[in-house]
C-alpha cells in the first residue's frame, strides 16, 4: 500500500515567475483525476473504465460529411461568423422537440440559451448566481466537471445525500434549515435526476414534486443537469423538474452524449430573469457559441433520424452495462453496486479497508483503468468506491478489463 497514489493537484511549475500573482480563485482549482487518468488510461494496452467519451463508430460520417459540406456552399459566409449570444434561432428552435420527450412543453425558442456544453453551462450560472462563500447543494457523490466549476468560483458544497432512488428530499431540506441557520446564502441545489454521474441512480418519479416543494418553500433555485436523460435502457423517460416548474428550476441538456461531444454545443431553459444574466454572461465569456458547431448540429437533426441514432446508442449502452453486470457477478461477487437502468455508469463500491485510490496505480500496472471515488467528493470521501463506466469499450473488452480489476482487488484483499 506504500505506493504513491496520482495526485489531483497539477505539478507546480519551477520557478513560475508568477508565483504570488495569482488570483484566489486559481488557487482553488485542481486538476480532475479523470483529466490525470486520461494519457495512461488511452495506453491501447490498457481497458479504461474511467473515461465517460460516448462510442461513436456508428455514426454515418461520411453521409454527415456530405451534408456539411452542402451546408457549407450554401451558408459558410454565416457558418464561419459570428453568431447572437443566445445561440442560434434555428438549433433553439430545434431542441424544443428533444426536451417534448421529457415532458418539457411550453418552452419558446427565447427561453432557451445555447452553450459550449453544458461544462461552460455550469460555468455560466455559478458565475451569475455565486459569491466566494456562498453555498451550493449537491449530491455527493457528484459529477466532478462541476464540482471543478463550484470550487473555481470558491463556493460551499454541501453534500446532500443520494440513495437508489436518488436524492434524498428530507436531506435537502435539512441542508436548507441548517446552512441558513448558520447565516449562509444557499445559492442552487444542483442535481442529475437522471442516471446519475457517478452514482447510476435516477431520481423517483415520486420524489421529483417533493423536491420541487421544498424549493418553492424555501426559495431554493434548482439547477436539472440532464444529459442522460435519453439514455434510458428500455426506451424510458422520466418527467423533467423543469416539466412540473417553470419559476424555480433551471434546466441543461446537452448534445455530448445523445449526438456527440466534439461539437461543445449544450442548451439551458432558464426564467426570464435568470436567461438575461446567462446571456449577458456567455456574451463576456465567449462572445457567442460557435455558428459552425451549431449549423453542424442543426443539419444533423434536420435531416438524420435522430430519435433512431438513441435508440441505437440505448440499445449498445444497454449491452454493455449487462456486460458489465454480468462480470462483476463473475469476478467481484463481494462488491456491491446498484445496476443502472440507463447512462453510462456503475458505482462500485469495493470490500471494506480498501482504498481505489491507494489501488488505482496496480490497476494500470494490471492494465485496467477507473476512476476512485474520491475524485467525486470535496471531502477525500470515496475511498471505498470507484466509478466504472460501460460507454466506451466493447462488451468483451469491459469483461476482460473487470476480470483484471479482480485480480487487482484480489490482490489487495490477500495483503
Ligand atoms: N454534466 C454531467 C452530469 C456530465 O456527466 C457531463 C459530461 N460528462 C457534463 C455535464 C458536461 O457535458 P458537456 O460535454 O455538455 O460539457
Amino acid at each position: 500500500m506504500a505506493e504513491p497514489t496520482p495526485s489531483p493537484t497539477p505539478k507546480i511549475i519551477k520557478n513560475d515567475p508568477w508565483y504570488g500573482s495569482y488570483a484566489a480563485r486559481a488557487e482553488t482549482m485542481r486538476a480532475s483525476e479523470i483529466r490525470a487518468l486520461f494519457a495512461v488510461a488511452s495506453r491501447p494496452e490498457v481497458v479504461s473504465l474511467a473515461g465517460g467519451m460516448p462510442y461513436l463508430d456508428y455514426m454515418p460520417f461520411k453521409e454527415i460529411a456530405e451534408l456539411i459540406d452542402k451546408m457549407m456552399v450554401e451558408k459558410g459566409d454565416i457558418a464561419w461568423q459570428y453568431g447572437l449570444a443566445q445561440g442560434d434561432p434555428h438549433l433553439r428552435e430545434d431542441v424544443l422537440q428533444i426536451m417534448r420527450l421529457e415532458n418539457i412543453t411550453d418552452v419558446q425558442p427565447d427561453d432557451v440559451v445555447i452553450t459550449n456544453g453544458s461544462q461552460n453551462a455550469l460555468d455560466l450560472i455559478t458565475r451569475i448566481m455565486c459569491d466566494p462563500g456562498d453555498v451550493v447543494l449537491a449530491e455527493a457523490p457528484n459529477y466532478v466537471g462541476a464540482l471543478g466549476v463550484f470550487q473555481s468560483f470558491q463556493v460551499d458544497v454541501v453534500n446532500v445525500l443520494l440513495d437508489k432512488d436518488g436524492l434524498i428530499p428530507e436531506s435537502f431540506e435539512e441542508a436548507v434549515i441548517e446552512q441558513r441557520k448558520l447565516g449562509k446564502k444557499v445559492k442552487f441545489l444542483y442535481t442529475v435526476p437522471n442516471f446519475h454521474n457517478p452514482a447510476g441512480v435516477t431520481m423517483s418519479v415520486e420524489r421529483r414534486p417533493k423536491i420541487l416543494q421544498i424549493a418553492q418553500k424555501y426559495h431554493v433555485l434548482i439547477i436539472e443537469d440532464n444529459p442522460y436523460g435519453l439514455l434510458g435502457f428500455d426506451g424510458q423517460t422520466y418527467p423533467a423538474l423543469r416539466s412540473m416548474d417553470d419559476e424555480n428550476v433551471v434546466y441543461l441538456s446537452s448534445f455530448s452524449k445523445i449526438i456527440a461531444p466534439g461539437m461543445r454545443i449544450a442548451w439551458m431553459v432558464a426564467p426570464p430573469g435568470i436567461r438575461q444574466k446567462l446571456v449577458l454572461a456567455n456574451e463576456a465569456s465567449v462572445l457567442c457559441p460557435p455558428n459552425m458547431s451549431q449549423f453542424t448540429i442543426t443539419t444533423y437533426l434536420d435531416n438524420f433520424d435522430w430519435r433512431q441514432q438513441i435508440n441505437q446508442y440505448r440499445g449498445m449502452y444497454r449491452d454493455r452495462c449487462n456486460a458489465m453486470d454480468a462480470a462483476l457477478r463473475e469476478y467481484l461477487p463481494y462488491c456491491t453496486w446498484n445496476k443502472p437502468k440507463g447512462g453510462f455508469y456503475i458505482w462500485l463500491k469495493i470490500p471494506q479497508g480498501l482504498d481505489s485510490r491507494a489501488m488505482l496505480p496496480r490497476a494500470v500496472t494490471a492494465k485496467v483503468a477507473y476512476v476512485a471515488g474520491t475524485g467525486f467528493y470535496m471531502n477525500g470521501e470515496g475511498r471505498d468506491h470507484m466509478r466504472l463506466s460501460f460507454c466506451y469499450p466493447t462488451p468483451e473488452r469491459i469483461h476482460e478489463g473487470i476480470r483484471r480489476l479482480s485480480t487487482v482487488i484480489d490482490n489487495e484483499l490477500e495483503t
